[in-house]
């Protein structure tokens, strides 16, 4: 506890404050109501119901505050494998200056590798991963049941309060216990409506961890399971992929839940099924990216984009009524920028925003705002790559080859096409966009479709 107490400064962010403010307005509250509607000294009942709402609540701030302080478990910067000839089998992490260990991902947020990732928290503000995995799954389990009680608390309460007047006129004396006051009163339904939305909004992240625990599987590790599957359906030449940390449902829990509330082993190696060995998963990822990097299409912004979910002033209602259901960021472009987009929807595209090298020398070019997430598809046109991009050896070479090109010079001769063009597409052949070195002609908005 001691050497986790250095991660205090976690709790200054809102996530963290809002999280104990909202767990705080709920427990005292019920408390005050529970003292009017079954107070814990009138009664042994009252009593025992009492101390199991504080214990609930206790456990809850004590599962949360660890999960925080113990964090996920960071990789050591520069980690290595003990064997230098098992680099050739994991990714390399570039920020951490280390290979990423079996089941370790980056987290863009924490700016470090993170043992077992599961997901980034906003409201512990770290992660969930190998080491707080148990206090983390507690917590919701503990939020959940305090919360349920203390909106029967809460419930029961307020129908007493209301019904105060109609007691003391019919003689019920004994049941007008609850006296409410203009604050009280906005309280109880505050809170109320907070405890409710905890039990379903946990609810269903418990559900979902369970499921995740019972599996032996991340999130992360879901949607690489998820790849695999549909890489051997797309290509069944390929062997098929046995997930190797699924040792039955009874084995996977214990290695989340141990005695020591801290997950088993050192988050790096881990026990695995017969036939499977260290890098079976990480063998997998390797061959994902590099088929993610073959399907890569390079992008030139030609309209900017807001970065806003709804761009409904600047794009129009097509595309603000088919958005991409998902949270992930959505970056803001201007004319001229180079994007490599990896996936692709009807209105929509996901990819990452190329630096240039001079925002990255100089910081105060430096644009707000993520680099990687969705954009409208309208606002960028298909570069079509010169001929040495796809008869060059090596696609990472080639990928750096158009990047080195002079911006300004790409960025005009594109603008003047566009210019050119009728309905944001250019009527210009491949030949033209690519300094006349490719074969066939394309048009924007042609992206192959993922599911
Ligand atoms: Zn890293
Ligand atoms: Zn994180």
């Amino acid at each position: 506890m001691a050497s986790s107490l250095h991660g205090i400064w976690r709790f200054l962010h809102w996530g963290p404050l809002t999280a104990l403010g909202i767990i705080k307005v709920i427990t005292i509250t019920a408390l005050y109501m529970n003292s009017m509607w079954w107070p814990p000294n009138a009664s042994l009942g009252g009593f025992i119901h009492q101390c199991l709402f504080l214990l609930f609540s206790t456990l809850t701030t004590y599962n949360y505050i660890m999960a925080t302080l113990t964090g996920p478990g960071l990789l050591p910067k520069k980690w290595k494998p003990k064997n230098p000839k098992d680099v050739d089998q994991l990714q390399y992490c570039t920020i951490c200056e280390g290979y990423k260990a079996p089941r370790s991902h980056h987290c863009r947020k924490c700016n470090r590798c993170v043992k077992k990732m599961d997901h980034h928290c906003p409201w512990i503000n770290h992660c969930v991963g190998w080491a707080n995995h148990a206090y983390f799954t507690y917590f919701l389990a503990f939020a959940i049941l305090g919360s349920f009680q203390a909106s029967i608390i809460l419930g029961f309460a307020f129908y007493r309060g209301v019904h105060r007047y109609w007691y003391l006129t019919h003689g019920q004396m004994h049941l007008a216990t609850v006296q409410f006051t203009m604050t009280t009163i906005i309280m109880t339904i505050f809170a109320t409506g907070l405890a409710i939305g905890v039990v379903l909004a946990l609810g269903m992240l418990l559900y979902i961890q369970l499921k995740s625990i019972l599996k032996n599987q991340t999130s992360i590790e879901m949607w690489i399971v998820e790849k695999a599957d549909y890489r051997r359906y797309c290509n069944l030449d390929e062997d098929d992929f046995v997930y190797p940390y699924d040792l039955g449902w009874r084995q996977n829990l214990l290695q989340v839940f141990s005695k020591r509330l801290v997950s088993k082993g050192d988050g790096i190696t881990w026990p695995v099924l017969e036939g499977c060995d260290q890098y079976t998963l990480t063998r997998e990822q390797i061959a994902q990216k590099a088929e993610k990097r073959a399907r890569t299409k390079t992008f030139r912004c030609v309209h900017p984009a807001t970065g806003r979910y709804l761009p409904l002033f600047s794009q129009g209602l097509r595309v603000c009524l088919s958005p991409p259901c998902t949270d992930e960021a959505r970056i803001r472009l201007e004319p001229g920028d180079v994007i490599k987009v990896t996936r692709f929807r009807e209105h929509w595209l996901f990819g990452e925003r190329v630096v240039p090298a001079i925002e990255l020398r100089n910081p105060e070019l430096k644009r707000k705002g993520p680099t990687r997430g969705w954009f409208p598809r309208r606002c960028a046109i298909e570069l079509i790559q010169p001929k040495h991009y796809f008869y060059s050896n090596s696609s990472e070479q080639s990928e750096n080859e158009v990047e080195s090109l002079d911006d300004r010079q790409y960025n005009a001769r594109n603008v003047k096409i566009m210019n050119n063009a009728t309905n944001g597409v250019p009527n210009t052949s491949k030949e033209t966009l690519a300094n006349g070195n490719s074969k066939q002609p394309t048009q924007n908005g042609q992206g192959k479709k993922k599911k």
